[in-house]
């Protein structure tokens, strides 16, 4: 971070010199804020959009700005929000006229009315975000920062410009974004402010699923996300967001036996599932594989804490709290249903002596996804204990050597029976009924447990013996 107050030097990209120009066409001020000028000051990495404050229209600059490049990019403007947008080099450059904003109590949406700079970085979530780079030609790249924010950015704290209270209940989006910062930065949140969010929490509830979801996701594909879940979670947010993970919080003791507190735990799996922004799903999966702890938990004399059935119960669960949270209810929902599901099957494989045909029974469930599987009960590994933890994973290695070599000899990873049901009803001139499921899944079972190759021959030959004991005849035509 640089302690001088002009940046004129890091706005080399043409839009600002193409903005200030503009702007001095129109004699209006404009500036650089927000997200940019936070990264850049941070120097992390440029993330493709830059938000530009006029005081003035923003939608007239955008034209302007539009009509002095070379290529003269469309404007797309938002007249009820009062902004435009262009694409320059693949950059999103966000204009918007400088305002004032007013809120009232069932509505993040604010009443806006046009104001000053110093109006517009009121309205702003953080200090950090409220930074603005002058695009004046007399001041170009002059820093305008009223609430310390460069401080804040050195001492790595998130600190609202207002009163936190009322920026928090104004739109409670920003206890999220809070969160999010504080995680993705690996700043802290100041002590006002996460007592105000704790006072606020409820005022999530006037949040849409699909915007608690965005900022779970960002939280999610940081490098770790557990500092954003014990954030969520200290505040009070978690248990009205994700009830689901709360109720796996606490260790309960009856007669000297305990169990492990699985919300913690589930944490140290999510944080060692390696981010990958591409692909937040695998660590959603993570987060939710032990849902179905809290409502399968029993204690009985003979075994102590018990679990059963908690995959299947979990799995159903992820489908209620998609819907809940208005989340996708496509292929990526299914596949965290499905992880959750399977979660425990390769850890049965890798305590047990690992039969053929267990290890193919797996692969057949867990087809294409099968890698994200393994790299899910490998993050599961949370033991403490160095020899236990080698041991573990020793015991997957295993497991991951017996997949390669049943899959190279069976081809069970996306199963297509080898006969159809077509082959069947001509073989034995039989119309739709149950037989014709019978004989497939008799030919499947042969190759899972590993009876029969998975082939055309084999199974015509085991099909052929199968149908006799049936007492079915071959039709000749
Ligand atoms: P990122 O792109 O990583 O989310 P960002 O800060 O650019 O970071 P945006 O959501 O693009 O985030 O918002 C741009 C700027 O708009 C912010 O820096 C902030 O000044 C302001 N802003 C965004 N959302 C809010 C909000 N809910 N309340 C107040 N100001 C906000």
């Amino acid at each position: 971070m640089e302690n001088k107050t002009s940046y004129k030097e890091a706005l080399n990209n043409k839009i600002f010199s193409i903005t200030s120009q503009a702007a001095k066409e129109l004699n209006v001020k404009s500036y650089v804020i927000g997200g940019f000028v936070r990264d850049l000051l941070l120097k992390r990495d440029f993330k493709k959009d830059i938000d530009i404050v006029a005081v003035g229209s923003g939608i007239d600059l955008a034209e302007k700005v539009s009509s002095l490049l070379p290529k003269k990019p469309k404007v797309q403007v938002f007249k009820t929000y009062g902004t435009a947008m262009l694409r320059f080099e693949e950059i999103d450059i966000e204009f918007v006229g400088a305002r004032k904003e007013s809120y009232t109590e069932n509505s993040r949406n604010p009443q806006v009315e046009t104001g000053t700079l110093e109006d517009d970085q009121n309205r702003r979530d953080f200090t950090i975000n409220a930074l603005a780079l002058s695009l004046d030609e007399k001041d170009f790249g002059a820093l305008v920062d009223p609430f310390n924010g460069v401080e804040d950015l050195r001492n790595k704290i998130i600190r609202t410009p207002l009163d936190p209270d009322i920026t928090y209940s104004d739109d409670p989006l920003r206890m999220m974004r809070a969160i999010r910062f504080a995680t993705q930065l690996g700043f802290t949140i100041e002590e006002d402010s996460l007592t105000a969010i704790e006072r606020n929490k409820e005022r999530i509830k006037i949040i849409s699923g699909e915007r608690i979801v965005d900022e779970l996701n960002k939280i999610l594909s940081a490098a770790v996300p557990s500092v954003g879940f014990k954030l969520l979670h200290q505040t009070g947010l978690l248990h009205i967001i994700l009830p689901e993970l709360t109720a796996l919080q606490g260790v309960e003791e009856v007669e000297g036996q305990t169990h492990k507190d699985n919300f913690y735990h589930t944490l140290e799996v999510v944080d060692n599932i390696a981010p990958n922004t591409e692909d937040v799903w695998l660590r959603w999966a993570a987060l939710l594989h032990d849902i179905g702890k809290a409502p399968t938990k029993k204690f009985s004399k003979k075994v102590g804490w018990t679990f059963h059935g908690h995959e299947f119960v979990g799995g159903k669960m992820v489908k209620k709290l998609f819907e809940r949270l208005h989340m996708p209810l496509n292929q990526k929902m299914k596949f965290v249903s499905k992880m959750v599901m399977l979660s425990s099957r390769p850890i049965v494989l890798s305590q047990d002596i690992v039969t053929d045909s267990a290890v193919r029974r797996l692969v057949f469930d867990a087809g294409e996804d099968i890698e994200s599987l393994m790299t899910l009960c490998e993050a599961d590994i949370t033991t403490k204990n160095p020899n236990k933890f080698k041991k573990y994973h020793n015991n997957f290695k295993i497991v991951r050597q017996k997949i390669v070599e049943v899959e190279e000899r069976d081809h069970v990873r996306n199963f297509q029976p080898p006969i159809t049901g077509e082959e069947i009803m001509e073989t034995f001139g039989l119309t739709p009924g149950r037989e014709i499921g019978i004989l497939k899944e008799a030919i499947k079972e042969a190759i899972l447990e590993g009876e029969i190759h998975n082939d055309y021959e084999s199974a015509h030959a085991f099909m052929m013996a199968k149908a006799e004991n049936m007492g079915l005849k071959i039709q000749n035509n």
